[in-house]
């Protein structure tokens, strides 16, 4: 059972916007040795905008359709940017599948992450096009690549602070994204984590920690979609964000509340507090 001095520190931590679920948590969490991260909805607001894209009407029509169904953020980025257009001859009856961490698929017509698209022609060379500081995802019908869409993200500044006060701690950071090579090394650099990969899919999220776990390494991991939840129950302590999906948050042994990683920082050293008390 918990002694009264963890049960006091999770009530601290609940009161500062941190859920531990239970005293084995909280006193794992002091003994952390790398924190990776998701980039996405963790580091970044996950707030996107539509800056740029080129593909027909017809296309977009068949983009917002399939992304109506998916609760990614990039997704009610793209059907609020064309809320105006009638999605009336698209054809309803042919399903959406999602490929978490990589994008959609319906029928013949591919969207999502501009890595799963390396195998397809590319008549109008958009692979050479998009901006590259930004998030884009490629749309594809049958093996061509017809269209692309780049999304705008914000840094969350809490985010910045908060991985400066964990290296201080002596904590290396690493961020893990499914997002392209250049908006990894752009936030990399702006945040200054200790590393960080691009491209990744979510069992490539799992193959890092688990690779810094046979180094006897205590990892614990923060992330919020559906995508991070097989890599937040690999890692020793799982921290999911609170605005993220449920099943990261069932996924994890800890929830930052209002989404602001600094609180974090704080329930840390409570937790490396509370351990000196207890030993
Ligand atoms: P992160 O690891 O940064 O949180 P995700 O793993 O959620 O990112 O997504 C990785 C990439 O997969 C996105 O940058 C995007 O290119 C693509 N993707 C994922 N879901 C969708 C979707 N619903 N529509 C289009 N692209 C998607
Ligand atoms: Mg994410």
């Amino acid at each position: 059972a918990a002694t009264p001095a963890t049960l006091s520190a999770i009530s601290n931590g609940a009161k500062n916007g941190v859920l531990v679920k239970g005293g084995a948590a909280m006193e794992a969490l002091a003994t952390m040795d790398e924190l990776y991260s998701d980039k996405t909805g963790t580091i970044t607001f996950g707030d996107f905008h539509v800056v740029e894209y080129e593909a027909s009407e017809e296309i977009i029509k068949e983009v917002v359709f399939m992304e109506q169904q998916s609760t990614h953020p990039i997704a009610s980025a793209i059907v609020s940017h064309f809320d105006s257009l009638s999605l009336q001859a698209v054809d309803a009856s042919i399903p959406v599948e999602e490929i978490a961490g990589s994008g959609l698929k319906k029928g013949d017509i591919r969207v999502g992450k501009p890595s799963a698209f390396a195998n397809f022609n590319d008549p109008q060379a958009y692979r050479d096009k998009p901006s590259l500081d930004h998030t884009t995802v490629f749309v594809s019908k049958g093996n061509d690549v017809v269209g692309y869409f780049s999304l705008s993200d914000q840094i969350r500044h809490e985010a910045v602070e908060a991985i400066e006060g964990f290296q201080e701690e002596g904590i290396r950071v690493v961020m893990l994204t499914g997002d392209n090579e250049a908006v990894a090394k752009l936030v990399a650099q702006e945040v200054k984590v200790d590393e960080y990969k691009s491209s990744c899919s979510p069992e490539d999220k799992i193959t890092f920690i688990q690779e810094s776990q046979a180094k006897d390494k205590v990892v614990g991991m923060i992330g919020d979609g559906i995508n991070d939840a097989p890599a937040l129950a690999n890692a020793n302590i799982g921290i999911a964000m609170g605005s993220g999906s449920s099943v990261a948050m069932e996924s994890s042994d800890v929830v930052i509340v209002k989404n602001d990683l600094s609180k974090l920082l704080y329930s840390y050293r409570l937790s490396k507090r509370l351990n000196r008390i207890i030993k």
